[in-house]
Parts: C-alpha cells; structure tokens; sequence
C-alpha cells in the first residue's frame, strides 16, 4: 500500500469548514479490519451536501465524503475477507461519521461490506449507489407484503429521479404495471423506455386532496413524502402497500388515518443507511437478478475525483440529470 492517497477532504479549521482534493497519508486511515482500494464512488444529493456544506450531513471532522464505494480489498484481519475481493459498501454513516468512499483508499468495518456480484462492473454497482439498492428495498417491501404482478397497477413517484428510475425498471422488468409520476413531463420517453406503462403529471399528486380518493393503486412506490404521500396513500386499493423511502416533496404528512383503517393499506417505512446486512445482500441479488444494466449508461455520467467539488455545486443547484459516479482507480 502507498504511503499517502488522494481524497476529497472536509475540514473544520478556525475560519470555518473548508473542502479541498488533497494528499493524504496512509496512517490517518480511520479504525476498521478490512482496507479496500477503491475503484469507483459516487455523488449522491447527500455527498454534495456534505461537500457544500450546505447541511450537516457531516458529523466529524476531518472527514472524506462519499456514502457508496465499490472496490478491492486490500488489506483485511476480518475472517470474511480476503485481498482480492470485490466489495460494496452503502451507507452504515460511511461519508458522514467515518471517512467515506471519494478517496483512493477506504479502511472500514467488514461488517459494512457485501461481496460485490459478479453481474456488476465497479462502474455499474456505482450507477446503481444507494439510490439503485434503496429501490429494491422498496420493490421486497411490497413483495413482502403480498403484492403481485397480479394485485394490479403500481405508482412510483419521482420517476425520473435515481430512486424512481431503477424502481421503474426493475418492477417492468418482473411484469408489473407502472404509473410512473414526475414533475417533468418532457421525460416521459425516457420513463416509458424505462418500461412505464404510463406517465402522469406530478401536478396530479402536489394539491390537498380528500381523505379517501378512488382506489387505483394496488402498490406504491413514493420518493416524495409530504402531500404527494399523502394522496398516494388516499388512492391505494383496498389492502395497497406503499413503501415510502424519501422526502423530495417534503418532511410532513398531512394524511388522515382513513387508508389505514378504512382500507387496510399498509405504509411499509425504507432505511437503507442501517439496513441490515442480509437484506443488503439479498437487495444486491436481486438488483443482478432483476436489473438490466444497460439501462444504467443512458442515465450515468463520470466525474473525476478532482472535479467532485464544482459538480457538488451544480448537484445541489439541480443541474444534474441522472447518477453521477466517480471512476478511481481501474487496478
Ligand atoms: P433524485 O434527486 O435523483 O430524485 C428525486 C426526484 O424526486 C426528482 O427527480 C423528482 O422526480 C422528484 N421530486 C423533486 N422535487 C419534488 C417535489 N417537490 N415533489 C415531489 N417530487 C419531487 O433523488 P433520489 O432518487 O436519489 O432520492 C429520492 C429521495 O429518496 C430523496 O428524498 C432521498 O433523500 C431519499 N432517499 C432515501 C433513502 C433511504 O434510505 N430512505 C436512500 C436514498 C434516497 P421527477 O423529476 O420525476 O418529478
């Protein structure tokens, strides 16, 4: 292993936080039994508010950012792991309370670390982040709850977005029909291409609505929280299920329990940062299973680790369409 590695760095010195892509040495490596030389990270909305500190998303400093990484282990005491293996790491507050993926090296807990499948390049598994994993969090939820291609139609909302697009793709791809919702009606080539089988307007969730509207959705799958959940949860069927991962639309819920007893839907909540370790694997699995990575390139753009910080700030300005991942090494 060298001696010093490069990482975009967060510090917190007297004049305030300051970030900067810098030369680090080997031994500031945060505690952990498996070392990974990291292939390729991504910018998720959460790293380029690290990164902009434009809210305290990190907790200690100095900090490197980068809530994904996928890459080869380096160095490991941690039975599980040898050198050699290919890894994938989401979440667990890598990036926000431990030195995260946007650097060359990582060192963390094994216990945070799946084996990488096989399906997936580094690039791939980057493309598909944590927004990618989130959406088959959310496409298990319903399963698990008893939702079938059978059951009947199922909404994603912010379809355009990471969480909705690989939602899109992966509930057509297992023969589901999919209302897609988005702000941006002018994608909806894209969305259907994705495999929805129809586009609606946003506008048609975004206004106070009644406590109980028609049924039409037998599942749902919602990145937008706030009155667009609340809608969705007013117009699920009888016995729908709704998998709630995000708060695009906003934190609130202004619902009224009438779903809830009325209908029995159930409003099934998705973590993917302290997910449990099987889930995890088992989301990756199916995610091989069940994805078509060529539907990745179209929706991916590089970045290189020096130019993190300027395209953090166009991320945050909404100048950015689709995931964006950090090629790092190809050794
Ligand atoms: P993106 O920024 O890629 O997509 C979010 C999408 O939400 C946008 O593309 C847009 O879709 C839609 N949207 C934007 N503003 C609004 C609004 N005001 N009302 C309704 N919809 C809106 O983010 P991700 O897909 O990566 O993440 C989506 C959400 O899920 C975020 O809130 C994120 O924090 C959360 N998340 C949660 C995780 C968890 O563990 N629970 C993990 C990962 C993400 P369109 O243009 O189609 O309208």
């Amino acid at each position: 292993m060298r001696d010093r590695f490069t990482a975009v760095l967060i510090e917190n010195g007297t004049g305030g936080q300051s970030v900067r892509v810098t030369d680090v040495p080997t031994d500031q490596l945060p505690e952990g039994d498996v070392t990974v030389r990291v292939a390729s990270s991504t910018l998720n909305y959460k790293d380029a508010l690290a990164i902009t500190r434009k809210s305290p998303v990190v907790r200690s400093f100095p900090m490197v950012p980068g809530i994904d990484l996928a890459g080869t282990v380096e160095e490991s005491t941690n039975p599980d792991f040898t050198p050699g293996d290919r890894v994938v790491l989401n979440g667990w507050g890598v990036g926000e309370r431990h030195w995260g993926g946007l650097a060359e090296y990582a060192r963390v807990k094994g216990d945070w670390l799946i084996p990488l499948e096989p399906a997936f390049t580094f690039d791939q598994a980057m493309a598909i982040g944590t927004a990618g994993y989130t959406a088959m969090l959310c496409v298990m939820a319903l399963e698990r709850h008893g939702i079938t291609p059978d059951s009947g139609e199922v909404l994603v909302t912010g379809a355009a977005g990471g969480v909705g697009s690989i939602a899109t793709a992966v509930l057509a791809r297992l023969g589901y029909q999919v209302a897609a919702v988005t702000g941006r009606i002018d994608e909806s080539d894209y969305l259907v291409n994705l495999g929805a089988g129809r586009v609606l307007p946003r506008s048609d969730f975004s206004e106070p609505g009644r406590p109980l509207a028609k049924e039409q959705w037998a599942g749902a799958i919602d990145v937008a929280g706030g009155q667009v959940l609340a809608n969705v949860c007013a117009s699920m069927q009888y016995r729908g299920v709704v998998a709630a991962c995000g708060l695009a639309g906003g934190m609130d819920l202004p619902a009224t329990v009438a779903p809830f007893i009325l209908r029995g839907v159930t409003l099934a909540g998705i973590d993917s940062v302290m997910c449990p370790r099987n889930e995890r694997r088992e989301a990756w699995q199916r995610l091989a299973r069940d994805l078509d990575p060529t539907i990745l390139g179209p929706v991916t753009q590089s970045v290189a680790l020096d130019a993190c910080i300027p395209v953090a700030d166009e991320l945050i300005a909404g100048a950015v369409r689709g995931r964006v991942i950090v090629p790092i090494s190809n050794d």
